[in-house]
């Protein structure tokens, strides 16, 4: 993986983004890195926000049920409250964090930390999601993961919403997501907004 290249020896504090769609493998590759980091007797932190409660609330769990222990937040400022003490820093979900985050992160990597942070890049719109798309801005190391598209096989591009509902932050299980390639995505987009103009052109007549 790409964060070997930057000397972990030399300097460790750094600013490293994994993101992607969902079902891409972000949290299970953050905690990849956390679990090594650990392994090295680092003091190791991983901070998600308090409204992912999807699962267990102290424990980061991935889909494919690896589990690390970890610290729900409301905000960004309680990160850098709590992790004073820690060498490295993770923070799984962050497109649910306030934009506060970008600084957060930043303060921590000058002061020696590295900090790992996975979230969407998009929404189900493709909207680049919160804070996500300057944190890739100002990260050392950028990991863009991807996951299948389940219509074509191809490499996913955006995590299309299967559900009607505008709402941007709606957790999600497989039910309610399915990763697309661009093509399959445009289709699937295109395809809701002719059977909306159909359903708005019935109702008005
Ligand atoms: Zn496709």
């Amino acid at each position: 993986m790409m964060e070997n290249l930057i000397g972990e020896t030399h300097r460790p504090g750094r600013i490293e983004v994994v993101c992607g769609s969902m079902f891409s493998g972000k949290t299970e590759e953050l905690i990849r890195r956390m679990k090594r980091a650990k392994f090295a007797r680092q003091r190791v932190e991983i901070f998600k926000p308090s409204i992912d409660k999807r699962y267990s609330d102290e424990d980061v769990v991935s889909h494919d049920k690896n589990i690390i222990p970890c610290t729900p937040v409301d905000s960004s400022a309680t990160i850098l409250l709590l992790s004073s003490d820690m060498e490295v820093v993770g923070i799984d979900e962050a497109q649910f964090l306030d934009e506060g985050l970008v600084d957060v992160c930043n303060q921590l990597a000058n002061k020696g930390v590295r900090v790992i942070v996975a979230g969407l890049d998009m929404d189900f719109k493709g909207v680049p999601f919160g804070p996500m798309p300057a944190l890739c801005a100002i990260a050392d190391e950028v990991t863009k993961v991807h996951a299948i598209c389940v219509r074509c096989g191809a490499l996913a591009y955006a995590s299309h919403r299967l559900v009607k509902n505008d709402k941007q932050v709606m957790l999600g299980e497989k039910t309610e997501y399915e990763p697309l390639c661009r093509e399959c995505y445009q289709k699937a987009v295109g395809k809701e907004k002719c059977e909306e103009d159909a359903g708005t052109a019935e109702n008005n007549a």
